[in-house]
């Protein structure tokens, strides 16, 4: 089950890493390019240090006074995330953003980069967003339809190049048990067991690297949970889940994609579905029953371009099903079809 999931996942939108570059330079002067930038309400937030590498200026943390004190050609300047001005030797300065602590480091708006930048180095500055994309999503989206167009919407995806690297959400965890079995075995525990099976064989056979949302059992954070997608090279990303029904007939493994309105963002073919479709058929090819492959608005698919797929890998409220989620043997076996199915993703990425 995942609605308590997808609850968690609305709280992640402000602060989330993505992949944004922008560049920056005193004008006239090569430009460096800082990836480190974080999206707030579609608004880039660069960590001060990096814009102040960038134009040659050093400064330093005063947490005696909880300022961030520049060394500048007009005295020091100060920063404070509590103050909306930048005060320059006596001088004070209003902002339009509060500088803000995000992932540990201080960080300043866009805004702060193309109006008060220039203050502090006496002559004007340049400034590239590299990936204005992001702004463009029609502003009356959602903040989640940006979120989700950010974090799954790839900004290099090459197009006939194999797996560079896979994420795994493995489902629930800590006190998020997940689905219960009669017995009490845990939706969480087999998320979690089937997670480990499954990177290690990819990392065995593709040498690949996977990034698992969490390695034991814990309760994740919203932004815990994303943090595999952050990393540049995840090609895909299965979420793992297990379900139960009402009955103990249902069974199999039923695997959700985006709906195709989620997916009208997205360049080129449904590259979901194509993950989708080599899944299903390494399940049909290891005998494992498989429901079908369903679209929908599931939150947590979200939009954009990422391969992404949840599977519901079996009903706990089935015993056959049970047996396999729960057991060494079935355990290798779904984590078996799950890299299959990958592996021909990958293969037939490779060919188009
Ligand atoms: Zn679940």
């Amino acid at each position: 089950m995942v609605n308590l999931f997808f609850s968690l996942f609305l709280l992640l939108f402000l602060t989330t890493p993505v992949f944004a570059d922008i560049e920056l330079a005193p004008k006239g002067k090569p430009p460096m390019r800082l990836s480190d930038v974080y999206h707030l309400q579609g608004l880039p937030y660069v960590a001060l240090d990096d814009v102040l590498d960038a134009v040659s200026l050093r400064g330093h943390w005063d947490s005696v006074k909880h300022v961030y004190r520049i060394r500048t050609a007009r005295g020091w300047a100060e920063l404070s995330p509590g103050r909306k001005n930048l005060k320059i030797g006596a001088k004070f300065y209003p902002l339009q953003e509060k500088p803000k602590f995000i992932d540990g480091r201080l960080r300043v708006s866009e805004n702060f980069i193309l109006s008060q930048l220039s203050l502090l180095i006496n002559r004007s500055i340049y400034y590239r967003n590299l990936n204005p994309v992001i702004a463009q999503y029609n502003a009356d989206e959602s903040t989640l339809d940006r979120l989700f167009s950010f974090l799954l919407h790839k900004k290099n995806i090459v197009r006939g190049q194999r797996l560079r690297g896979v994420a795994i959400d493995v489902g629930h965890g800590g006190l998020d048990t997940g689905v219960l079995a009669a017995d009490g075995y845990k939706e969480k525990q087999a998320t979690l067991d089937i997670a480990r099976r499954l990177s290690k064989t990819l990392k065995m056979n593709l040498g690949i690297p996977v990034f698992l949302s969490r390695n034991d059992d814990y309760e994740l954070t919203p932004k815990q949970r994303l943090e595999p997608v952050t990393h540049e090279e995840v090609d895909a990303w299965l979420l793992l889940h297990a379900e139960g029904g009402f009955s103990t007939t249902a069974q199999g493994v039923v695997l959700f994609v985006r709906s195709p309105q989620a997916n009208r963002l997205a360049e080129g073919p449904d590259a979901s579905r194509q993950l989708a479709d080599e899944l299903l058929a390494s399940f049909q090819q290891a005998d494992i029953p498989v429901v079908g492959i369903l679209s929908s608005p599931l939150i947590p698919l979200g939009r954009g371009s990422l391969p992404t797929v949840l599977l519901e890998l079996g009903y706990l409220t089935n015993p056959t099903d049970l047996q396999r989620l729960r057991s060494a043997g079935g355990q290798q076996q779904l984590a078996q079809a799950i890299y299959q199915g990958l592996e021909n993703f990958s293969l037939n990425r490779k060919k188009n």
